[in-house]
């Protein structure tokens, strides 16, 4: 029931320019200890959100070095991602509990996938929630050591859905979140370490485009790319507060009327809900003939976040819950201001007033815009700066070198530290 990903290929000598010796120097040194490691990664989406984007480039970059590393995804009927979802919105502090049925769902096709883990491996990454029972049901894999990886904020959860997922947790060898705040105070959590996730600087999504390849791009959309333009990008979910970011959009409008506003979400198949939020924001959005609403239902692929992301004048990502945020990190790697919510892992990546800018309303959000927008250079050269610290914390060869030093540690091949 588990689907292989075709997880491509990808070279960690493509990165030497992008990255330091050391870093690199230290991941050859921990892969050296690893090599023939059989690695599984079981995640619930092969498109949309962060975890399927990070595996695009960790999986291969693990290949690289030498390790033998498979991507499954499970096996889901929307009856099963509506549970999920559920799930992942009460993790998050939703105050909505889940019926005994929609646990019985949960369990059902935990186990229906867990059937499905035929290969040996040495270890086995379950990416957050959805497969977390696969652990609990799996045979055959007596020699495997298991990772539990955490996305998303856990710090205020709805103490019955948490209380629901720990029990399928506990058996894990390791755990792994964003942040320590993320981290439950509950015993059944096994031991959990901290790691942030990281983006591609070499994918579609990230790799260099020129002002005009962007700009031509962007173009195609209907967009007047001489005209201003405040962009999000981010699934349609209440998190993420799209409504928020057209409220700020109006604001800035009076301001500067020629502003023009993007949102830019996908959808992705673990997602139910994404379609009716969808709805909702075209409705909130109005006969507004300047605020586009797109998705990969309109074509909006890698490449063409990323012309958006290169483009825009201002990125905003007003979330009210983030896990980490991976399009800040897009967005502040690109050089771009940026004005995002003050929540989750966005205050890891964006020093306020230094970097980027935090927010807490959609007030906040408008008005750190209109600072942009009056005064481009000096957000420029503050996104600059905060372009630095992406380079040093939140790249793909970090995130690489984290994972090796964890297998190193959990299978008592080489180096101890991690
Ligand atoms: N994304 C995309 N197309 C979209 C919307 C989002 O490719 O239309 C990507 C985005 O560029 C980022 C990821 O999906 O790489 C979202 O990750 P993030 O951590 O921001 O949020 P999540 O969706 O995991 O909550």
């Amino acid at each position: 029931m588990l689907r292989n990903v075709n997880v491509g290929r990808k070279s960690l000598a493509d990165y030497y320019s992008i990255v330091s010796r050391d870093l690199m120097a230290e991941i050859r040194d921990l892969a050296g200890h690893l090599e023939g490691l059989r690695v599984c990664h079981i995640n619930a989406t092969s498109f949309g959100g962060g975890v399927a984007e990070i595996l695009y480039t960790i999986a291969p970059l693990m290949n690289d070095v030498g390790l033998r590393t498979d991507w499954k995804v499970m096996f889901g009927r929307n009856e099963f991602f509506n549970v999920t979802k559920a799930m992942h919105n009460g993790l998050q502090g939703d105050p909505r509990s889940l019926t005994d049925e929609e646990k019985a769902v949960f369990d059902r096709y935990n186990v229906l996938n867990a059937g499905g883990l035929a290969d040996q491996y040495d270890v086995i990454v379950v990416h957050d929630a959805q497969p977390a029972g696969i652990r609990r049901y799996a045979e055959g894999q007596d020699g495997a050591k298991w990772i539990w990886r955490c996305h998303i904020d856990l710090s205020t959860p709805n103490p019955d859905v948490v209380g629901f997922l720990l029990p399928y947790i506990e058996g894990y060898d390791l755990s792994v979140f964003h942040m320590a705040s993320y981290i439950p105070d509950d015993d059944r959590v096994p031991e959990a370490v901290v790691v942030p996730p990281a983006i591609d600087p070499l994918a579609p999504k990230n790799m260099a485009l020129s002002p005009e390849d962007a700009a031509y791009i962007v173009n195609q959309f209907g967009l007047d790319v001489e005209r201003r333009l405040l962009l999000q990008v981010s699934r349609f979910d209440p998190w993420k507060d799209p409504l928020g970011v057209i409220d700020a959009y109006r604001t800035v409008k009076e301001r500067f009327p020629d502003v023009q506003l993007a949102l830019v979400g996908s959808m992705a198949s673990d997602d139910p809900e994404g379609f009716d939020y969808f709805q909702r924001t075209l409705d909130y959005a109005g006969d507004d003939g300047d605020i586009f609403i797109l998705s990969n239902l309109n074509n909006v692929g890698s490449v063409e976040v990323n012309a958006f992301q290169s483009h825009a004048d201002v990125v905003i990502q007003k979330s009210t819950r983030e896990g980490f945020g991976l399009t800040v990190t897009e967005a502040i790697w690109k050089g771009r201001p940026t004005v995002a919510g003050n929540v989750g892992g966005i205050p890891l990546q964006i020093a306020d007033g230094e970097t980027g800018w935090l927010v807490d309303s959609a007030e906040e959000c408008a008005d750190r815009c209109i600072r942009i927008l009056e005064d481009p250079e000096a957000a420029r050269a503050m996104a600059r700066r905060g372009k630095q610290h992406v380079r040093h914390d939140f790249l793909s060869p970090r995130l690489l070198r984290d994972w090796l030093a964890m297998f190193c540690r959990l299978t008592g091949r080489g180096p101890t530290h991690g």
